[in-house]
């Protein structure tokens, strides 16, 4: 849940952080959940913080599968902890929240596979099976990677991975967002027939590169 606050709002254009600057020391106050967290920024104000490309299960009663688990995760990694704060294209979201990724040491050099796998909160949380990927252009700079360290978690089972779910007979996946949905999910009605198609497992979906809908939760 979002609380409007004052001060709390989307910040004035002028004030937008500028995509492209480096990585800036910031210390995390506290973990709200998985992938939401507050830090405080170098001039000591508070910001809440989401993870980009990561999803974990909501924490709100009753609490998701690994909900919980995602929330120790993080709180055990980063509260307290000074991390390193890069942002994309789009620094914040709709609701005025800063989104970025943690560097746990700052980054130098090249920032391919290694370097993320190492070094990248937002990866370990893949990687560890604590989150899933959750694309949200234009900040998809680390995409691909993304996808790949999800594929790892999926195919070993770690985490949320290796919980038993209730598979429906099939899913409908929407080729234009790459998402899938349960058969009975009101958006999954909405595709339209040229880029409705159709998996008989989750792990078809996954597979292609298809993200659950965050509303069916497939
Ligand atoms: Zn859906």
């Amino acid at each position: 849940m979002f609380l409007a606050c004052s001060g709390c709002g989307p910040p004035s254009p002028e004030k937008r952080e500028q995509p492209g600057e480096g990585p800036v020391a910031v210390r995390v106050v506290r973990v709200v959940d998985g992938d939401t967290v507050v830090v405080a920024m170098p001039g000591g104000a508070e910001e809440r913080l989401r993870l980009i490309g990561v999803d974990t299960p909501e924490i709100s009663e009753p609490p998701e599968p690994f909900g919980l688990e995602a929330a120790a995760y993080s709180a055990e990694r980063l509260e307290g902890r000074v991390v390193f704060l890069e942002t994309d294209v789009a620094p914040r979201d709709r609701y005025g929240r800063l989104l970025g990724y943690l560097w746990l040491e700052s980054p130098s050099g090249h920032l391919g596979e290694a370097q993320l796998r190492r070094n990248l909160f937002n990866a370990h949380l893949l990687l560890d099976g604590y989150a899933q990927l959750m694309t949200v252009p234009p900040n998809v700079k680390y995409a691909d990677y993304f996808r790949e360290f999800q594929r790892e978690a999926r195919e070993n089972g770690r985490g949320l991975w290796g919980a038993a779910v209730d598979e429906e007979d099939f899913y409908v996946g929407n080729s234009g967002t790459r998402r899938f949905h349960r058969p009975d999910c009101p958006s999954a009605g909405q595709i339209a027939p040229q880029n409705r198609t159709r998996f008989e497992t989750r792990t078809d979906a996954f597979e292609l590169g298809y993200e659950p809908c965050r509303t069916c939760k497939p």
